[in-house]
């Protein structure tokens, strides 16, 4: 999927292709939304678009991908080496301090073949304390060429230490259908 397959999301994602056109990605995002699985698909895409080979510019940058080249395949098949995903382990449903310093380890290391090194944390919410706590700094202070992206359904959940360390774009929708009450006061952009 390319970004103009989230028509739905269209508010959020140009908010993100103009960081993208302007050069001035964020090095950490906080993508909050309804479904975990368009969070996902946006995230991949963002991964995508970062490393095609033949994207689609504005400004001489990539604002989106092909969907077609070989990192953008390969990305799609979960199967790059650059781009690291983390999901809460089945039993626990929690994302562990171990998972972490796994992924700490990986993106400090120089990308294999990437021009971006990107970690996807799908359900940060799902982070134990200890987890968030040994992720602090890194998510501070990414390596160069790195992007963290984290995903939730439930950012209410998160620690305002991870929260505040974050760029944040809501994936509400464009107002088409009426937002759950809790998540009433939610805007679409950056907070
Ligand atoms: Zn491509």
């Amino acid at each position: 999927m390319s970004f103009q397959d989230f028509p739905d999301q269209s508010q959020a994602i140009e908010l993100l292709q103009r960081s993208l056109e302007r050069g001035r990605l964020g090095h950490a995002y906080l993508l909050a939304g309804h479904q975990l699985e368009e969070l996902e698909s946006i995230a991949r895409t963002l991964a995508k678009t970062l490393n095609c080979r033949q994207p689609r510019r504005q400004n001489d940058r990539a604002v989106d991908c092909c969907d077609t080249c070989p990192n953008c395949q390969r990305i799609e098949q979960s199967n790059h080496p650059d781009v690291h995903w983390v999901r809460p382990e089945s039993k626990s449903r929690i994302i562990s301090v171990g998972q972490m310093r796994e992924l700490m380890q990986e993106i400090n290391l120089k990308p294999n073949e990437a021009n971006y090194k990107l970690a996807v944390l799908v359900g940060a919410d799902r982070l134990n304390i200890q987890a968030a706590n040994a992720f602090l700094k890194t998510l501070e202070e990414p390596p160069p060429r790195s992007v963290l992206i984290l995903l939730t359904t439930e950012p209410q959940r998160l620690l305002e230490t991870i929260l505040s360390r974050c760029l944040r774009l809501n994936f509400a929708g464009n107002g088409t259908r009426p937002p759950a009450p809790r998540r009433a006061g939610m805007v679409a952009g950056f907070q």
